[in-house]
């Protein structure tokens, strides 16, 4: 059977694991392959690595970073169907969905191509007599990432190739559930000629985890995952001294006015709401009609999600796929029992979904419940499954109450035909990032991303401008040449 195992100084760790973990193949059911767990002795080899590279890396040319950097995006770019198929099999998202990620990493390798821009300093001559003052952003040294399973290839370039570029080494700590790609982009990496040690993986569960919180080699950590292990990661590795992002789970509301065009609002709750089975931080999960057109809506929507293709990754004719494990699959199914939409209409229930040829699948088929109400645990927790709630609401304002309410801020739309509304939504909505007539708004990789409330713990988004200030300190430098230097203990002044 296929192993995976840590990636520690430029190789495969050649040592024998104490503990190791299955990673299945969602489709079928089956275990394709065991991952390596790391303990702190391994999390200890790889920061030893990855700190032993720093000195080197730290004092490496902007140019050949960036050389470098432009190498492994062209590697990405030609071995896009090894690494969608990987991401496919261990995921169970479907090829073109995979395609989706694959792509939106790349442009945050593509955004750190331009480091050398995005890492300029001030200068201010004369701020005082033939004094001149320059400020620079320097690296942290060893940095990890700790990463969810429902982006294998996107979460983790969301982190590394800034925080590489900036000149920090990293330690890379990927889902257990779908580790494959984490080693081959450690591969492509060394293939572009990445110094041995600059970037490592450990695989494994919390134990990894919280070897990495307590080290003291680590200077900073990126963390995406839920809400309550954000919050564990936050309050760790704060405790122990490090810069820490941890990005949580999330809760998504669209929020559809009367005046909105129906059918564009229905496409995009599908698209959003189903779409790699519900599994992303920005799925839409509860859509909020307004008024009298609600049932019209609904209607819409559930015709669409009735004509949705499931199936396996590999079908190219597959819209949605299996969820990630089969414990998974069940407490997301356990959401549609009557105690737990309690009032609300199931109008799609998606457990009796059967594909043929894959029975041992972790199937859930597209879900929908209309007529929900706050309180309830298919809305108030964060389902990360196919079920779609659909909450009605009297007024644009009711329905930004109910969202406010949320304790999750991630991502926010409006479907409207009145600019009014929508600016007025986007002023006082609280989440961090906002939709307009869009359903799931990742910011480009040259804006970051981030929520508010319980979805992100820390000052910074991720990505773009604020990764580059996560992964960099400032310093201020005051110089003086060839001027006599008198002693003056009065406080420096500018004149
Ligand atoms: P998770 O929180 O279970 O796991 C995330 C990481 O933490 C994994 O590497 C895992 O090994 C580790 N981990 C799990 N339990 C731990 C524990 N008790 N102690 C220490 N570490 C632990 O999340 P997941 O199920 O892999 O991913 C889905 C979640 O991630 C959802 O809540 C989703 O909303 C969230 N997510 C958020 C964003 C965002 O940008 N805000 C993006 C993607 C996913």
């Amino acid at each position: 059977m296929r192993q995976v195992t840590h990636w520690i100084n430029g190789k495969p760790w050649s040592g024998t694991a104490q503990r190791q973990g299955d990673v299945f193949d969602p489709a079928t059911g089956q275990v394709q392959a065991r991952a390596d767990f790391a303990t702190s002795a391994e999390v200890d080899l790889a920061v030893g690595a990855a700190s032993a590279a720093w000195p080197a890396w730290r004092d490496t040319s902007l140019a050949r970073r960036t050389a470098i950097l432009f190498r492994f995006r062209e590697l990405l770019a030609a071995r896009r169907e090894e690494l969608t198929g990987l991401i496919s099999s261990e995921h169970g998202k479907v090829r073109a969905d995979a395609a989706g990620e694959l792509d939106r990493g790349i442009e945050v390798a593509e955004f750190a191509c331009g480091i050398a821009h995005l890492l300029k300093g001030e200068y201010s001559e004369n701020v005082s007599t033939r004094i001149d003052t320059y400020s620079v952003r320097q690296p942290l040294g060893v940095v990890a990432g700790i990463t969810p399973f429902n982006f294998p290839a996107m979460v983790p370039m969301w982190m590394f190739p800034i925080a590489i570029a900036c000149g920090n080494t990293f330690v890379l700590k990927p889902s257990e559930k779908d580790p494959g790609a984490s080693v081959l982009l450690a591969e492509l990496l060394a293939e572009a000629g990445l110094p041995d040690g600059v970037f490592n993986v450990v695989q494994g569960d919390k134990a990894a985890v919280d070897a990495i919180l307590a080290h003291p080699g680590i200077a900073a950590v990126s963390f995406v995952g839920s809400t309550p292990i954000a919050r564990h990661v936050y309050a760790t590795a704060a405790a122990h001294g490090k810069r820490v992002q941890a990005l949580g789970g999330a809760k998504n509301h669209m929020l559809v006015l009367p005046d909105a065009d129906l059918d564009a609002a229905a496409d995009a709750a599908v698209s959003a709401g189903y779409g790699s089975a519900g599994e992303r931080c920005m799925a839409v999960s509860a859509v909020i009609a307004v008024g009298p057109a609600g049932d019209e809506l609904v209607s819409r929507i559930g015709q669409r999600a009735q004509q949705l293709v499931v199936g396996p990754g590999t079908d190219p004719g597959a819209q949605m796929g299996p969820l990630i494990t089969g414990a998974h699959r069940d407490r997301v199914a356990s959401y549609l029992e009557p105690g737990r939409t309690a009032g609300g209409e199931v109008l799609l229930d998606g457990r009796g979904l059967r594909v043929a040829g894959y029975e041992g699948g972790f199937w859930l088929g597209p879900s929908l419940v209309d007529k929900v109400r706050p309180g309830t645990p298919v809305y108030d927790d964060e389902v990360f499954g196919p079920v779609l709630c659909v909450l009605r609401a009297s007024s644009f304002e009711e329905g930004l109450e109910i969202i406010n309410a949320s304790p999750y801020g991630n991502g926010a739309a409006i479907f409207t035909g009145d600019g009014g509304a929508a600016r007025r939504f986007g002023a006082e909505v609280t989440a961090g990032m906002v939709g307009v007539n869009v359903p799931i708004p990742v910011p480009m990789s040259y804006y970051s991303f981030g929520g508010w409330k319980d979805s992100l713990f820390g000052d910074l988004h991720i990505y773009g401008p604020d990764g580059v200030r996560f992964y960099t300190r400032g310093k201020v430098t005051t110089s003086r040449w060839r001027e006599p230097a008198d002693v003056n203990l009065a406080f420096p002044s500018s004149s």
